[in-house]
């Protein structure tokens, strides 16, 4: 299984990180892929993604952490891109958060315009986080027909999922769909294609179903896989070579890994 959404650069995952990847492994869950929030985590994405053979990065400029990009990091980023650096296979994490306090609407669009010009440029996929701005966010991308990658932490109808499919991207199933409550987003997952699901986990954060007041971690990925496998009336295996595959093919990780289940 690849975890395709998981800070491992954030507490807990900082105090032995390699007991957390090891457990991850033993619970099936063989790659992840770590998006960097801010500029100040490019270099620990990058520096865990060279000592573990199993992590790859996204670097991005998210937008809840707004308040700590500067205009320049843009032009970093591009920089750095320029660089081809190992293991980056795509930006993230950015995209636009209209739930924040302040939220400085013009600002979030600017800087995603910005990373979605990187993603034309280098290629690459992006990882995007989007609260209360979906009308938004698919207008933007609207701008960018190139541009592909993975609608992280879906929830919502299915409607909104098909705009997204339909403009490219794959949807992050997530540990909503863990919680019997979640109705909609529920019903809207039992319906789109398995085709456009990858799985994430989001953690340290959106724990699923009754482990709530713990952080979230990798190897708690096979019970989403395991919640999505009843939603869509199929085998567990067949969730997991479905979304391995989806995730392999969007984050091009064949180049890397021969093996992704
Ligand atoms: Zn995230």
């Amino acid at each position: 299984m690849i975890d395709t959404h998981c800070h491992f650069d954030f507490p807990p995952f900082d105090q032995s990180p390699e007991d957390w990847l090891s457990r991850s492994h033993d619970a099936g869950v063989h790659h992840l892929i770590v998006p960097a929030v801010s500029r100040q985590n490019w270099q620990r994405v990058d520096d865990l993604s060279q000592c573990f053979s199993s992590i790859y990065f996204a670097a991005g400029l998210h937008p809840v952490w707004l308040s700590e990009h500067q205009d320049e990091d843009i032009a970093k980023l591009d920089a750095w891109l320029a660089t081809s650096p190992k293991g980056c296979v795509a930006i993230g994490e950015c995209g636009l958060d209209f739930a924040i306090e302040n939220p400085q609407q013009e600002r979030q669009l600017y800087l995603l315009r910005e990373q979605l010009a990187l993603a034309v440029k280098y290629k690459l996929p992006v990882i995007l986080h989007c609260r209360k701005a979906h009308n938004e966010l698919l207008q933007v991308l609207n701008d960018f027909p190139a541009v592909y990658g993975v609608l992280h932490a879906f929830s919502g109808s299915e409607q909104m999922g098909e705009n997204y499919i339909k403009r490219g991207f794959m949807l992050g199933i997530g540990g909503t769909i863990t919680y019997p409550r979640a109705n909609k987003t529920r019903n809207a997952v039992s319906a789109l294609p398995l085709t456009a699901m990858v799985l994430e986990t989001d953690a340290p954060d959106m724990p699923v179903s009754g482990f709530q007041g713990q952080p979230n971690s990798p190897e708690k990925l096979p019970l989403i896989a395991k919640a999505l496998s009843e939603l869509k009336g199929v085998t567990v295996e067949e969730i997991i070579h479905s979304t391995s595959q989806n995730a392999a093919n969007c984050f091009a990780l064949q180049r890397q890994i021969s093996s992704f289940a």
